[in-house]
């Protein structure tokens, strides 16, 4: 009986191909390996998905190799990655080059072998010269292309490979490269005592930048590229006079996030008080009984949800088995790492996107080998190959970066987590203070179990929560401060407590108009406003990266009366500095984070209390634990709200109780402050009271009637191609062909995305909705046929516009 592979490619193709196994690899080949396959006009590398008896109807080809002696991929995460290809549908081999980390997916290059059966006996002297050349050097198809461009040899050798004398193999790009990066060491004979002399004999001076560098630099040598200030005194070309001048010289080393090992002082597990202890003892059973069970722990902020958590990994990691945390990449700060990694130490794996890929293989590895039992890290962590997984916790539940957008797979790791879970009797842990509706849906329809901790540990209570109506204090405004708030900084400082200051998304902030004309430079490469940036004196598009030197004169009219509207948190921190001249002033946002580690050193400098005010984006409202922050202030809350989305308010509500959740934390009390010119918005009012309960009920009855989620599925179709006329035409198909598929659905558009023009494409999208109850065969069936009919009407045409398929698409 023979055998035969159903192999995987990780291409966009949602079709597995089959081949038969020769007698000689009958008894290694395994599901999970990898394996090279003839495909097309080269011998491919796949992963096996299946083995089994059925011949299939046409002649199949043999596997011609094994790649690797074990499987890299188990049973279960075969099963899962099925699954998410069915659910999300995406390429069963896209989706498992997603779960892989580089160095073990199928990226590859194609290398070229001579032929085993190839007769030279019957070769011309130019043929022979071809195969002796391709013998003697790696040579990749690209490579042999240019080397014999223009050449008499380009046909001999175009030849050989017709004739099957010479062979395509694909080859796994398994090096993972060491990244590396300069680190500046001062120079033969140059040492700090040296510089200080230096500069003590010299004026240091403004013209001369290089020496101000030296300075700063001084203290701090040996220094990593990665970790030189963002300053303007350090630019390439200071850098490289310091090395003229003979100071500094530098050498190249490894690159290295230094999170997967971060130094901690090991600490006692706590005990947990009586609400944590409730909690606890219901998941501790669950999980004694290995029964799949999903829990929503809906804790206010600050009410020990982590503690809960270490206590329920503790257990699992005592019964031999193994566990993931979840938690959204903007929180994955040393601050919560290392929480776990004082209770679990070195059973602890990290898997960061910000690590280099040998860091990430290397924890991937200590996961795979079973010498670490526990992973935490964000979406894509739901992948770690844990073995005999007990438990999976998401923190922040809610949390949008869960759900992957783009590329493919689009998953989302709750659903996916759930998912997981089943497969291994495991049990699931949903954390939040602001369950998402799809949570608390979940929880109405007994489909999780909910725990709740609605008191803040020890004594801290929640913070007072006051709402500034903008429009009353015009007069009574210090720069972008009503005064209320103002006065409170002013008091917290006095009292050397700690102020945290949100500013709502930049991007939204900053940008040039015409006094004029009132024109806003839009990008050229998308339509959205250009976001200007004091520092780099850059207008700058954050969709595409597109960026220009701030105008000079309007593009519209040609007048030069440009002016700077909004303001970004740099203006703030300016406004600051004036305001509280003694103070010191953090600013934390992804242009002051760009750089690796900074965004930890923010965060040490903060905690430490080397910084008094920290002003920050949407990065300071997530899961930072400051005991001694007493004042929290939103600058600018109305601004989510211009997002056009359903969820809008939603968002708008978690940022705003995430952000208060920062205040008070200590033993002492805290107090947020609004600013808004919307002060009867309901969602405001909520997040006053902290009423999570009632917000969710006032956004469930907005919802229901319009069948949005959680009451419904949402399928979102996104049309993309060069030519606009076409993409709509091909909209216009499509929508045509979900209806003759489903009657009885409701779908929404077609309509131009909200971001019509992107990266050089028009963008329209088609939504539908289906109900939440249809599982992952359905939808696959479902969508299989919608894109056959739709395939069939466009009858070729349109080749230029691209559909992606986005199912769980939030909006
Ligand atoms: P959450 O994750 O719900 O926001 P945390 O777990 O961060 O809350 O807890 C808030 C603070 O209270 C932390 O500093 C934590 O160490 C402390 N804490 C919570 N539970 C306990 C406990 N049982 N014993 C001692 N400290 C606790
Ligand atoms: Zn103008």
């Amino acid at each position: 009986m023979s055998i035969f592979v159903d192999v995987a490619l990780p291409a966009a193709v949602r079709k597995q191909f089959t081949y038969h196994v020769p007698q000689e690899l009958e008894n290694s080949i395994q599901a999970g390996q990898r394996v090279w396959i003839p495909f097309r006009n080269y011998n491919a590398i796949g992963v096996i998905v299946r083995l089994h008896q059925q011949k299939p109807s046409f002649k199949t080809k043999p596997v011609r190799k094994i790649l690797d002696e074990k499987p890299i991929l188990s049973k279960e995460l075969l099963d899962l990655t099925e699954w998410i290809s069915k659910f999300y549908f995406a390429s069963w081999g896209e989706t498992i080059q997603a779960a892989l980390p580089a160095g073990l997916n199928f990226v590859s290059r194609k290398y070229l072998t001579v032929s085993d059966d190839t007769d030279v006996s019957q070769l011309s002297e130019e043929q022979l010269e071809v195969l002796k050349d391709l013998q003697e050097n790696k040579t990749t198809l690209d490579e042999a292309k240019k080397r014999w461009k223009g050449t008499g040899l380009n046909k001999v050798f175009s030849k050989l490979l017709k004739d099957k004398k010479i062979e395509i193999w694909e080859e796994p790009d398994l090096k993972v490269t060491v990244a590396t990066e300069r680190e500046w060491i001062w120079a033969d004979g140059k040492d700090e005592n040296a510089a200080k002399a230096f500069l003590e004999s010299k004026e240091v001076n403004e013209e001369l930048k290089w020496t101000s560098a030296l300075a700063l630099i001084a203290d701090e040598i040996p220094i990593r590229q990665s970790e030189i200030p963002d300053d303007s005194v350090f630019t390439s070309y200071t850098l490289k006079k310091l090395q003229d001048e003979g100071w500094i010289t530098f050498r190249e080393v490894e690159k290295n996030t230094g999170i997967d090992h971060l130094e901690f002082e090991p600490d006692s597990i706590k005990t947990l008080n009586e609400d944590q202890e409730k909690a606890f003892e219901k998941i501790s059973d669950a999980l004694t009984k290995e029964e799949f069970t999903n829990y929503l722990l809906f804790g206010i902020t600050g009410s020990g949800k982590t503690e809960v958590y270490i206590h329920a990994l503790k257990q699992v990691v005592e019964s031999g088995k193994g566990g993931i945390v979840l938690v959204p990449e903007i929180a994955l700060t040393p601050q919560t790492v290392s929480r776990f990694f004082r209770i679990f130490g070195d059973e602890i794996a990290v898997l960061h996107s910000r690590m280099t890929n040998r860091e990430r293989l290397r924890a991937w590895k200590d996961l795979n080998a079973g010498k670490k039992s526990i992973a935490i890290g964000p979406r894509s962590a739901v992948f770690a190959p844990i073995q005999n997984l007990g438990l999976i916790i998401l923190d922040e539940e809610h949390d949008s970066s869960y759900k992957q957008i783009d590329p493919a797979p689009r998953y989302h790791a709750r659903e996916t987590a759930i998912v997981r879970a089943t497969m291994n009797d495991a049990v699931v842990i949903m954390g939040s203070a602001t369950p998402s509706m799809q949570a608390l849906n979940m929880a109405a329809k007994g489909k999780c179990e909910l725990l709740e901790l609605t008191k803040r540990h020890a004594e801290a209570v929640l913070p007072e929560v006051k709402i500034l109506d903008l429009k009353q204090y015009k007069g009574a405004m210090r720069g972008e401060f009503a005064v209320p708030l103002f006065m409170a900084m002013e008091e917290a400082l006095k009292k050397n407590e700690q102020i945290i200051l949100l500013y709502n998304r930049r991007g939204y902030a900053s940008y040039l108009q015409c006094e004029d004309c009132g024109h806003i430079p839009e990008s050229p490469e998308s339509s959205v406003s250009l976001t200007y940036h004091k520092r780099k004196n850059l207008l700058m598009d954050h969709y595409t990266g597109y960026s220009r030197r701030k105008d000079l004169k309007c593009e519209s009219c040609g007048s030069a009366n440009l002016k700077v509207q909004g303001s970004g948190t740099q203006n703030i921190e300016e406004q600051l500095e004036e305001l509280f001249p003694d103070s010191n002033i953090i600013r934390f946002d992804r242009d002051s984070t760009s750089r690796k580690g900074a965004h930890e050193k923010i965060l040490n400098t903060f905690g430490e209390g080397k910084a008094d005010i920290m002003i920050g984006t949407q990065l300071v409202a997530k899961g930072l634990d400051f005991p001694n922050v007493t004042v929290v202030g939103v600058v600018n809350t109305d601004t989510e709200l211009a997002f056009p989305s359903f969820q809008a308010t939603e968002r708008m509500y978690q940022l705003l109780s995430q952000v208060s959740g920062r205040s008070g934390r200590g033993d002492k009390p805290g107090v947020v402050f609004l600013q808004t010119r919307q002060p009867d918005n309901p969602a405001l009012k909520f997040a006053r009271d902290h009423d999570h309960r009632g917000f969710a009920r006032q956004e469930m009855e907005f919802r229901k009637p319009l069948y949005y989620p959680p009451y419904s599925r949402l399928i979102r179709f996104e049309l993309k191609s060069t030519k606009d006329h076409e993409v709509n035409m091909a909209a216009h198909i499509l929508k045509k062909s979900i209806e003759y598929v489903i009657s009885d659905i409701p779908v929404l558009g077609p309509s131009p995305a909200a971001i019509h023009w992107m990266n050089k494409k028009f963008i329209w999208e088609i939504m539908m909705k289906i109900d939440t109850e249809k599982g992952a065969n359905y939808i696959e069936r479902m969508l299989e046929r919608i894109m056959a009919v739709y395939e069939a009407d466009i009858k070729g045409k349109f080749s230029s516009v691209r559909v992606n398929v986005n199912v769980d698409a939030i909006h």
